[in-house]
């Protein structure tokens, strides 16, 4: 058992997924899903948490919900410190302004600017088959924009993380204290995406491009070790349904094993990068250009 993580005996990862109108194998609508990484006496009181958690969402009744514990092998718990967050103002130019920033973030961060547009291009229009959304990302090559995920309907899903105890809600007051939270940004939501991102900075991914496919949920972010985790609020017009993820790589010999590390590695997360103020994109650009 890793030190200082303030988790101690046998610890459990839990994983919920809902849907409504059957599993999502077999079509269902996605509606919630959310993991835990907990100990043995929080066990059963999380289970019961998941299961209201995918009742009671907004996005309506579930009717399929699957809970998943399984127990982690002793010592296997990776620890993951937390990417540096800013909240950017993009100004009057909607999605369109929003996306060129992101364009010029992931350039930055090492991806080739036709890789770029192509990913873009790929959250636009619905990276799965038939232009419908994933549920897990799509890794891409940095230089060549090659498609690289084993499973191209489902993607990569990064898996078997969560906050070590206690640092979401330092998180949540860190936004809270920065003004980073506005209309319907929650703490609990970005503290989500941004250990799924951190996840993914630690194990090797250069950079990372992400906006919800909920149409209701407007705010996208770039991630990179570089840049830090950038949320981009408006980079989707309100009422799109099509969203996704993109982890770009750069020189990974076997991208199976990549995909298993983000997958099967269980790890915590903790507080660690500052929580900035929201400033103009402009000036986190001009920052980014002097080292900062
Ligand atoms: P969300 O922000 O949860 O709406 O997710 C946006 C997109 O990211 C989804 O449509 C999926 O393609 C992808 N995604 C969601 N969760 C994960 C995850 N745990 N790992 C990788 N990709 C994910």
């Amino acid at each position: 058992m890793p030190r200082g993580v303030g988790m101690a005996g046998e610890l459990y990862s839990v994983r919920m997924r809902a849907a409504a109108g059957g599993p999502h194998e077999a079509g269902g609508r996605h509606v919630s899903g959310a993991e835990r990484i907990v100990s043995r006496l929080d066990l059963e009181r999380t289970v019961a948490r998941l299961v209201r958690r995918a009742r009671e969402h907004p996005l309506g009744a579930a009717d399929f919900i699957q809970v998943t514990v399984e127990r982690l092998a002793a010592g296997r718990l990776g620890r993951v410190p937390s990417l540096p967050v800013t909240t950017l103002r993009i100004g009057a130019g909607g999605p369109r302004a929003a996306r060129d920033v992101a364009a010029a973030l992931l350039a930055r961060a090492g991806v080739a600017p036709a890789v770029a547009a192509r990913a873009l291009s790929l959250l636009a229009n619905g990276p799965g088959p038939g232009d419908s959304s994933m549920r897990g990302a799509v890794l891409m090559d940095a230089q060549t924009g090659r498609r690289l995920e084993p499973d191209q309907a489902r993607g990569v899903r990064v898996s078997r993380l969560d906050w070590a105890p206690g640092e979401q809600r330092r998180l949540a007051e860190a936004l809270r204290r920065a003004g980073a939270l506005a209309g319907r940004d929650s703490a609990e939501r970005i503290g989500d995406a941004l250990a799924v991102a951190s996840k993914a900075a630690r194990a090797g991914v250069l950079a990372e491009i992400c906006w919800s496919d909920d149409p209701d949920y407007t705010t996208g972010y770039v991630a990179a070790p570089r840049l830090g985790y950038v949320r981009l609020p408006g980079i989707k017009a309100a009422g799109v349904g099509r969203g996704g993820r993109v982890f770009f790589v750069s020189g990974v010999a076997d991208p199976a094993a990549l995909a298993r590390q983000l997958e099967e590695e269980p790890a915590l997360v903790t507080l660690d990068g500052v929580i900035r103020a929201p400033l103009p994109a402009e000036e986190f650009l001009a920052l980014d250009d002097r080292g900062a």
